[in-house]
Formats: C-alpha cells, structure tokens, sequence
C-alpha cells in the first residue's frame, strides 16, 4: 500500500515541477506574447524561448554569446560596424496583406512603420548616406526577402522598423532589438536617442532571435518604437510629429555610428 502511494505522491510533485516549468518558461513578455500572435510573416518568426532585457548589464555582457533555443545559432560573424560606413537598409515591418500587431488593433502598424521608414530615408539621405529600402509601397515582402536585400550589401547596417502591441492597453515604451553582437552598439544608440528624443518607459535592449536580424549578415538592429495599442502612444504615433522624431532619433544614433564606429 505504501510503495504504490508515494509513488505517486513522487510522480504528482515531477507534474506539479513540470508544469510550474512549463509554464514560467511559457510566460511571454507583452512584446513577445504579440509576436508569436502575428506569426510567421512577423520578424519573430521564431524566438528564442526566453531572455531576458537587458536594463542590466546581464544581457549586454552576455551579448553575443548567449544561446538561443529552437533554432541552429547561425555559422557566420557579423563584422563589427566600421567607422564611415556607407549605406542603411531600412526595413519597414509588415506590409500588403499583413498589417501587423494584433488581432482587432485599430492602428495598421504597416502604415505607420513605413512612414516612419520613410522620414528616416529622407534624413539619411540628407545626411550623406545610401539607403535601400526592402519595401517602399504597401507590399508585402517575405521576411527572406528583407534578409536577401541587407545580404546583397556590404559594408552596411540594417534598421527594422516596428511598433509594438499587446493586449495590455496599458503597455509602452521603447524595446530595441539585435541579436548578433555587432548589432549592439547600434541598438544601444538608438535606444538611448530614442528615449532622449521621446521620453517613455525603457523596455530595454534585447537580445533576441527576429528572423531577419538574426539572419542579415550585416549588423542589424530592429525597433519597436512605442505601444500602438496603448491610447497616449497610438495617439501620438498617428501624429507626423511623433513619427518624425522617432525618424531622427534613429537617424541621429546612424550618424554617430558613423562617426565612431560600432
Ligand atoms: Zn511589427
């Protein structure tokens, strides 16, 4: 009688631990719950399973080398941004058929990813550098097909540029996003002007597996520039201004990488 009852008692307190870990590693962030909900023509095509942001300094020294799950870390190094470098592909997110955040959101992050995408086109521009864009009209353009553009170039960086949402209305902020180690100085200029030019919550810089800034072979970095289902920053983001300032923050953080190298 006895052997039988705490076996059991064992194998219930081995379900009880596996689901108690199956369900904290489940527990996404806002951010990412909303990126898994958008799926495959999203840059999160597939996430690593958990990291964390780095308002620490854990995840900026674990740049680079912390381990992704469910997907092969790719075989090639992104070279380090060198100083004067030349061109800027900017990605747009989203695009034609895909709208992107999530179900039932009233702003098209498309449209406002690509306005933004454009302002920052005409600032770069304006700055001396060669933009390419991976879309320049409503299309859609798979994530391959983004990753394709930043490969065909050299001597260059890769900007993507989102806005985030969750189906917590009350979520907001920056989150700014790379994943091979290149990309970090990059993202942590942006990052800074962003919340320079556009004071808000600091979500952090992430290391995270986005499909196109973990297979673009030049260093990458991809934007979430504020809430589009929170009611202050989808608001603001309609407004030209906000976009504007979101175009030169990004714009700023690409022209000092310039100056100084990555
Ligand atoms: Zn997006």
């Amino acid at each position: 009688m006895l052997f039988p009852l705490s076996f059991l008692r064992r194998h219930r307190w081995v379900a009880l631990l596996g689901m108690l870990l199956a369900f904290s590693v489940a527990l996404p962030s806002d951010a990412e719950a909303a990126t898994k909900k958008r799926k495959n023509s999203q840059p999160g095509k597939k996430l690593s399973s958990k990291t964390k942001g780095s308002k620490s300094a854990k995840n900026r020294k674990g740049r680079g080398s912390r381990r992704s799950r469910g997907f092969a870390e790719p075989t090639f190094t992104v070279p380090d941004i060198r100083r004067g470098f030349q061109t800027v592909i900017i990605d747009a997110g989203h695009g034609g058929h895909d709208r992107g955040g999530i179900d039932g959101q009233t702003i098209a992050e498309k449209e406002i990813a690509l306005d933004t995408a454009v302002r920052l086109e005409q600032l770069l521009r304006r700055a001396g550098f060669r933009t390419v864009m991976t879309r320049s009209t409503d299309d859609f353009i798979s994530l391959p097909g983004r990753v394709a553009t930043a490969n065909g170039s050299t001597d260059s960086v890769f900007v993507s540029v989102h806005y985030n949402s969750s189906r917590n209305l009350d979520a907001h902020g920056f989150e700014t996003y790379y994943y091979h180690a290149a990309g970090y100085p990059l993202a942590a200029r942006i990052h800074r002007n962003l919340l320079t030019t556009l004071p808000t919550e600091d979500r952090g810089i992430r290391r995270r597996g986005f499909y196109v800034i973990r297979n673009s072979r030049i260093p990458a970095v991809l934007c979430e520039c504020g809430f589009l289902t929170n009611s202050i920053e989808g608001n603001a983001a309609l407004g030209r201004g906000y976009r504007q300032k979101v175009a030169e923050a990004i714009s700023k953080a690409l022209i000092e990488t310039r100056r100084e190298g990555g």
